[in-house]
């Protein structure tokens, strides 16, 4: 999506560790009108896919899920991060590995919010070794329910999360897929 490949290029920021700072627009400071353009292309790319429900994963994904979820007249679902390894009833979890905090941290939603019959879309910020993306496709799975396939803003597409993911069957739009970043340069894939 042209629009965010221009935004990134004028204020991604660029840290050590292969991470990308967005926070002026995407996961800190949000800019809201932009985000909702972001939610009518996921709109537009899922809309035969019949989704009944929006799942992502707290903090970043909440904003950017909730604008989505808008077009699709849908509620949203975020997984909690909990740091207790206690297994409470009528939950489902999964463990998680934090690409940018390195920390492992167990993923919960209560079993109230998702159903067999439910068609989920899955929503998150970034997709980089796939930790989040797959933690919440096993909290769908463990529920029974759907996953018509997952809406990332930013894949960074030369670590292997998308392949690995993709590879199940799984569908996967990232809205922009970066196949090189150093230092000053960001490169996209060209489609
Ligand atoms: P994964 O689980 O695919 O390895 O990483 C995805 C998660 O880590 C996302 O939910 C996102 O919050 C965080 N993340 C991964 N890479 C980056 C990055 O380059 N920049 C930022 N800001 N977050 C990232």
């Amino acid at each position: 999506m042209k629009l965010l490949e221009d935004r990134i290029l004028r204020d991604g920021q660029f840290l050590p560790g292969n991470v990308l700072k967005v926070d002026s627009f995407l996961n800190h400071q949000i800019d809201v009108a932009f985000i909702c353009e972001l939610g009518k292309e996921f709109a537009r790319l899922f809309k035969d896919s019949g989704v009944t429900k929006i799942l992502t994963i707290e903090a970043s994904g909440i904003g950017i899920a909730c604008l989505t979820a808008q077009y699709f007249n849908v509620p949203v679902v975020f997984a909690k991060k909990s740091k207790t390894t206690n297994i409470f009833g009528d939950v489902y979890t999964a463990k998680v590995e934090s690409y940018t905090h390195g920390t492992t941290s167990q993923i919960i939603v209560s079993s109230r919010f998702l159903q067999p019959e439910d068609r989920v879309l899955i929503i998150d910020d970034f997709l980089a070794n796939g930790q989040a993306l797959n933690g919440l496709i096993e909290v769908v799975e463990s529920a029974g329910a759907t996953v018509v396939g997952a809406g990332i803003v930013i894949e960074k597409a030369f670590q292997p999360g998308g392949d690995l993911i993709r590879s199940r069957g799984i569908r996967v739009e990232s809205l922009a897929r970066i196949a090189k970043m150093d230092g000053a340069n960001i490169e996209f894939v060209q489609d």
